[in-house]
């Protein structure tokens, strides 16, 4: 008899499954760099250079000079790690300074950092333990489970949708007794669909049942809004969102994950948020490049150099022949077969073009897909061999 873990067996289930992954050495996290198939090899044996249309750095502010060297301040004056968690000897100026800042481009009383966003998702909603969430079909795993951890009823609503969640709300309202809690919580830009979430419409449906709403910001803060606020700020929602959530770890170029909301909530959270409450704080450097990073894409242009890349590519592939959804900076090329998209990126990667297929059960069966993420330093020959790739590849996977 035996009571230990047959790792080797479940490592092959997934094998047979199609859902084995592998981790690939990458010389840096550039717009352009090149990878290593053996991640073992050390020194690593790097390829060609290749661009990278697969990254969340969308800003490209995650090797700029001016956030590294702000990294490098934080750890120099503040020093490499927080040493203990923020409510015992961890909370710094560098937190502050971040959590000060964070505020202003949400445009709420204060915020609170996590080491990050999915951390931020578990320990909030864990925390806040409401009897129900109603919860976006499409919405980000951490959501999903800051849901199992707190051990809430989730009711699903379908993807974007206010007038189910409407209807589910009052279906709720009509079966229960007595008070609830009842959290709505969506992601505002989903990131394997590159839609936007009609939060003005969900607030109008939670108001209406007094319902809280909480927007995940991932993939829109610092972008969107000229305060890098994200989309509840661009909407002048700031006022009727009761929890907005955000990471550090995309446009902004660090890692780490915040609240921004009302000061009793944030004081509530840093007590009750157990993954802020029993985790090490945000490390200096993290906090320091985050800071410089928000400032950068406040006061400069670097967003429009991605809208404006953003552009040229719907355009090129839409122009080819392709179905590209959504309305944002990420651009998700349909390709349908999911053996047609893994091809389609396998050659697109021939062309020194990195880009993902994401294929059933991430997507829905039919609409497998290659995610498309530009980023704001990719040189117009970056964009242009992008561009080739799809139109040769495309020919070649007939899919085009
Ligand atoms: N929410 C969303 C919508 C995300 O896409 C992600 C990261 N992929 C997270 C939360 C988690 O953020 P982090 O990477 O900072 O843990």
């Amino acid at each position: 008899m035996t009571h230990g873990f047959d790792l080797n067996d479940r490592l092959e289930q997934r094998e047979a499954q199609n859902l084995r992954r592998h981790l690939e050495v990458a010389e840096s996290v550039s717009a352009r760099t090149r990878f290593a198939d053996d991640p073992k090899g050390e020194p690593p044996e790097f390829g060609d250079e290749a661009a990278v249309f697969a990254s969340n750095n969308y800003l490209g502010l995650a090797d700029d000079s001016r956030v590294q060297r702000a990294a490098e301040l934080g750890a120099r004056t503040v020093g490499t790690g927080a040493g203990a968690s923020r409510l015992v000897t961890g909370d710094t100026r560098v937190h502050r300074r971040l959590e000060r800042d964070l505020a202003a481009s949400k445009r709420t009383e204060r915020a609170l950092v996590f080491s990050s966003g999915y951390a931020a998702n578990i320990g909030t909603i864990d925390a806040l333990a409401p009897d129900v969430v109603f919860s976006d079909e499409l919405n980000h795993a951490s959501i999903i489970d800051g849901c199992r951890v707190g051990a809430s009823e989730t009711v699903v609503y379908n993807h974007c949708d206010p007038d189910d969640l409407r209807a589910k709300l009052d279906t709720r309202a009509a079966d229960v007794d007595g008070d609830e809690q009842w959290l709505v919580v969506t992601d505002s830009v989903f990131s394997m669909d590159g839609d936007i979430a009609p939060l003005s419409a969900i607030c109008d449906a939670a108001d209406e049942y007094g319902a809280w709403v909480m927007v995940d910001e991932a993939h829109a803060t610092g972008l969107f809004s000229d305060s890098g606020g994200g989309v509840v700020q661009r909407e002048g929602l700031s006022d009727r969102v009761d929890v907005q959530l955000g990471t550090l770890s995309k446009a902004l170029a660090s890692q780490g994950g915040y609240i921004a909301g009302d000061e009793v909530l944030i004081e509530y959270l840093l007590n009750a948020a157990r993954s802020f409450v029993f985790s090490t704080g945000l490390s200096p450097p993290n906090a320091a490049a985050a800071q410089e990073a928000l400032r950068i894409a406040r006061e400069t242009d670097r967003t429009t150099a991605l809208w404006d890349t953003v552009a040229t590519l719907r355009d090129g592939l839409e122009t080819m022949g392709y179905e590209v959804l959504g309305e944002t900076h990420i651009l998700p090329v349909v390709v349908g077969d999911r053996s047609d998209a893994l091809e389609l990126a396998d050659r697109l990667r021939d062309h020194g073009i990195v880009a993902p297929a994401i294929r059933p059960p991430t997507v829905p069966e039919g609409t497998a897909r290659i995610r498309v993420a530009p980023m704001a330093t990719h040189t117009d020959d970056d964009i242009a061999r992008c561009l080739d790739a799809f139109r040769t590849a495309g020919k070649a996977v007939d899919v085009l």
